[in-house]
């Protein structure tokens, strides 16, 4: 076994502390990758603080936006060497024989794909543990290449923020002449942004924050909404082909799906705690769609991460020791992230 040190959560309430525990040993299709810089998402927050109906598991080792170098490779493992820098995102398994696998979106396995942390590793009683750690034990079907072109730090937010935000927009088909809102300028909603903008959409952020004007318009936003501001969401009305929902907080969905034109889309990639309330009324009206987006596969996951290293797409990071991370999370309440922390794994 392998010793590792990490940042853990014990219960629902208490600070993030040191911890130690044991991964297992590389078998012959893993990849042993020390971390070097992991992302802080708030899906951490939310399953720390046991935001979704009680399904927490503590110790809990958040994290799922790793990047590494590989320290050692399985007998059969073929795209890495010693060396290399590799990535590790939101999925550490699937049962990779259902439909959704075979297409390599195992993020919609029909068994249900096995998290980063915050579960169990598949077919064991071991707890898996995340990226606030030292090392990372991990199938190499799930391990991705990264550019030793960009930023290592800047490219972490990229294995959720990235790919949450890329798969729905390349599944709405989303490209020149689409209108596109973006709801939420936090990690997410600034992928979303940047995204949507390379894609060559008519961009719009929709925020609740107005000294996120500027940040917006510099990474690519073409208006700028305030949502809190009603006249200027009438303006709006029945306006945009796309919304993409980041919200990490409870809130109103119908005042966002009244901004969405004949046969607009909601994507909703925000998860708070409780279930929207939609009227039937403004989904009929325009023929509306609101539609749910899980990350992205294996396939999707390499493509977004290629594709940014030809465009060099980044994400714009805070680079933060580990003992800062519950003061990161305070932050991350206030909707005060600039406009995504990443952990320097060197400071555990
Ligand atoms: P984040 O960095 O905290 O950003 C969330 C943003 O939502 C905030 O910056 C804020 O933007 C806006 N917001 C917060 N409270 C609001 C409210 N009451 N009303 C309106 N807007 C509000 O969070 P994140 O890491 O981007 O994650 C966003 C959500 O996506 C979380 O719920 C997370 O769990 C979820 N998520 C889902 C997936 C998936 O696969 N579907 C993957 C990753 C994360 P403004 O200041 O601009 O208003
Ligand atoms: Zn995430
Ligand atoms: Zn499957």
């Amino acid at each position: 076994m392998i010793t590792t040190n990490a940042y853990a959560a014990f219960n629902q309430k208490d600070p993030l502390g040191p911890f130690q525990f044991e991964r297992r040993n590389p078998g012959p299709s893993d990849v042993h990758i020390e971390i070097l810089y992991c992302g802080v998402c708030h899906s951490d927050l939310h399953q720390v603080r046991n935001e979704w109906n009680g399904l927490s598991i503590y110790p809990m080792v958040p994290g799922h936006e790793i990047v590494g170098k590989v320290l050692s490779v399985g007998s059969e493992v073929k795209k890495f060497k010693k060396g290399d820098l590799a990535a590790v995102g939101v999925m550490i398994d699937s049962c990779r024989t259902c439909k959704p696998c075979h297409q390599q979106m195992e993020q919609y396995c029909v068994e249900g794909m096995t998290g980063t942390y915050n579960t169990y590793e598949r077919g064991t009683k071991t707890i898996a543990q995340g990226g606030y750690s030292a090392d990372i034990v991990t199938d190499e079907r799930y391990v991705y290449q990264i550019s030793k072109k960009l930023d290592p730090a800047a490219v972490a937010p990229l294995l959720c923020a990235g790919i949450t935000t890329y798969s729905p927009l390349r599944f709405a088909k989303v490209g020149k002449g689409t209108k596109v809102g973006v709801v939420g300028l936090g990690g997410l909603g600034h992928m979303g942004v940047k995204f949507a903008a390379s894609f060559g959409a008519e961009v719009t952020l929709i925020s609740t924050t107005p000294s996120k004007q500027k940040d917006a318009e510099r990474l690519g936003a073409h208006h700028f909404l305030l949502s809190t501001d009603p006249a200027q969401m009438t303006k709006f009305d029945s306006y945009f082909d796309v919304i993409l929902n980041t919200i990490s907080a409870n809130h109103d969905y119908e005042k966002y799906l009244n901004l969405l034109d004949l046969e607009g889309k909601m994507m909703v990639v925000g998860l708070p705690s409780e279930d929207p309330k939609i009227s039937p009324f403004s989904l009929i009206k325009n023929r509306r769609t609101v539609t749910g987006s899980m990350i992205g596969g294996t396939r999707e996951t390499q493509e977004m991460l290629d594709y940014c290293a030809e465009k060099n797409i980044v994400a714009d990071v805070e680079v933060i020791p580990v003992q800062k991370i519950n003061e990161a999370y305070e932050r991350m309440v206030r909707n005060d992230v600039r406009y995504r922390f990443v952990i320097d794994l060197k400071t555990l």
